[in-house]
């Protein structure tokens, strides 16, 4: 029987997860990437000044990205993230107060409850609201499987929703909205409560571990991208990097998925296969179909790539500064209130490979058109003001990265996100915006990635 060979445009976590998936059920599988290197929007680079690897934004997991975690075992990578037993958090606070929330290790969410009452970074009332949201997680984590719309008002904010559920502002701009920011990148007054509440319910998922963070231990391209690479190569797969593709259609057709070599102007082949997973980003969807009946138009996906074409993207800011020592307390603080809410100390967990401090600041459309130099002060300023040892290091270096497209709002009144299966029968989506009922993250992406594959099998008819 001839081995089905699928094609894979884009190697993010979504593409790679779908590749991984399917190579190791037996399909040959062709990656095409465009970029130079592998990851898309969780990714890394070198930069000049050091050497050093530097990713183009902390990534942080969750120990409830059950399919982020699942992908990495599939490539030999799970350990090569710093997955704590349970949360913990240090926090300044806008009075430079240091404090860590420690949540014990019981059965969610009581272990949320323990150790937010516990926690001597808010006041007793502050801490005594995070009651009240008891019967809502108990019901997020049960309906994890369920619709939660039950639990969100239409049009409803996160800070609607939590002012709704009794939530005390001073546990809102310390916890909430920090973890808000975090896992939406979105300001909490914008976004959508529904992801939230979602996320919530996965956090409080089946152990206390769930809720835990985890800092992956390598450069992101070394945590995932070239494992991955290794491992569908090895089940004669390729990956193909600096590959352009466009797919041309003929209705609801593909008449085959025409690349560019963008190091070889004036050269491109065609690649055909039995099955095509996009896994681009919303914001790539509308020039990647030319229906060759349609004088180029989008034909068959044309209804998706106008909403793709609508959906607003939230950016996020990092600064990465390079001190003469180390500054952090521990390997990531969160800083709440202000404008770059949360530092990493890459050294801590990137060892000797790394000797920088990552600043990030989410939902930052507020910052993202200001100048490095501004944005660079800003960030030694806010840093500095939270801690001493900061004041007492020397600066090295500074280096912004701008992501304007980090991910797909969650503000309300975006376009309705697509189905994994399109109106071309051999044609499935895959990526982080595709509808996981997630917001834009690696779980979202990686979960898209396992349904695309699970479709393209069902296709082919392997069950
Ligand atoms: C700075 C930053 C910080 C983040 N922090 C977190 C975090 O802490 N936790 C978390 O869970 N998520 C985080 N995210 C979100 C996370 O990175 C994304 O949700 C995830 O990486 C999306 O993966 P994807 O595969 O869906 O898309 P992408 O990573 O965008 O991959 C799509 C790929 O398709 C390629 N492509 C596009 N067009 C073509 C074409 N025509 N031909 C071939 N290839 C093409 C692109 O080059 C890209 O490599 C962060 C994102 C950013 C930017």
């Amino acid at each position: 029987m001839k081995t089905p060979h699928v094609i894979v445009i884009g190697g993010g976590f979504a593409g790679l997860s779908a590749a991984v998936a399917l190579a190791s059920s037996g399909v040959q599988v062709d990656v095409l990437e465009a970029r130079g290197e592998l990851g898309g929007r969780a990714s890394s680079f070198r930069d000049r000044g050091t050497g050093e690897w530097v990713d183009n934004g902390q990534h942080v997991l969750m120990g409830c990205y059950h399919e982020t975690f699942a992908f990495l075992r599939a490539i030999g990578a799970e350990r090569d993230v710093n997955l704590q037993h349970a949360l913990e958090v240090t926090f300044v606070d806008a009075q430079q107060q240091l404090s860590v929330l420690r949540c014990p290790a019981w059965r969610p969410p009581l272990n949320l409850a323990g150790g937010v009452v516990r926690w001597d970074g808010v006041g007793w009332r502050a801490r005594l609201s995070a009651l009240r949201l008891g019967r809502a997680l108990r019901r997020a984590r049960a309906g994890t499987a369920r619709p939660l719309d039950d639990l969100v008002r239409p049009g409803e904010s996160v800070a609607q929703w939590l002012a709704r559920h009794g939530q005390h502002g001073e546990l809102c701009t310390m916890l909430w909205e920090p973890l808000a920011l975090a896992a939406l990148n979105e300001d909490p007054a914008r976004a959508s409560a529904l992801p939230f509440v979602r996320v919530l319910g996965r956090m409080m998922g089946a152990s206390a571990r769930d809720a835990a963070l985890g800092i992956p231990a390598k450069p992101l391209v070394a945590l995932y991208g070239e494992p991955a690479r290794r491992r569908v190569e090895a089940a004669g797969g390729r990956i193909r990097t600096h590959n352009l593709a466009r797919v041309r259609l003929a209705g609801d057709r593909i008449v085959g998925v025409e690349v560019r070599d963008v190091r070889r102007p004036g050269h491109r082949p065609y690649v055909e296969g039995d099955a095509v997973i996009v896994s681009v980003p919303w914001f790539d969807l509308p020039r990647l179909f030319i229906d060759e009946t349609q004088n180029g138009g989008p034909g068959a996906m044309a209804a998706v790539c106008h909403a793709a074409a609508e959906t607003a993207a939230s950016p996020i800011v990092s600064v990465n500064l390079w001190f003469d020592r180390e500054v952090l307390p521990c390997a990531f603080v969160g800083l709440p209130g202000r404008a770059l809410q949360w530092a990493f100390d890459k050294r801590a967990v990137l060892g000797e490979n790394a000797s920088h401090v990552t600043l990030v600041g989410s939902g930052a459309s507020a910052t993202l058109r200001q100048s490095n130099d501004t944005l660079a002060a800003l960030a030694i300023e806010e840093l500095g003001a939270a801690l001493p040892s900061v004041r007492r290091a020397s600066l090295r270096r500074t280096l912004v990265v701008r992501e304007p497209r980090a991910t797909f709002s969650v503000a309300p009144g975006q376009p309705a996100r697509p189905a994994t299966t399109t109106a071309v029968p051999n044609l499935v989506l895959a990526g982080d915006w595709v509808d996981t009922g997630l917001p834009g993250t690696i779980e979202g992406a990686c979960l898209s990635g396992r349904w695309a594959a699970e479709a393209v099998r069902r296709l082919l008819g392997m069950g």
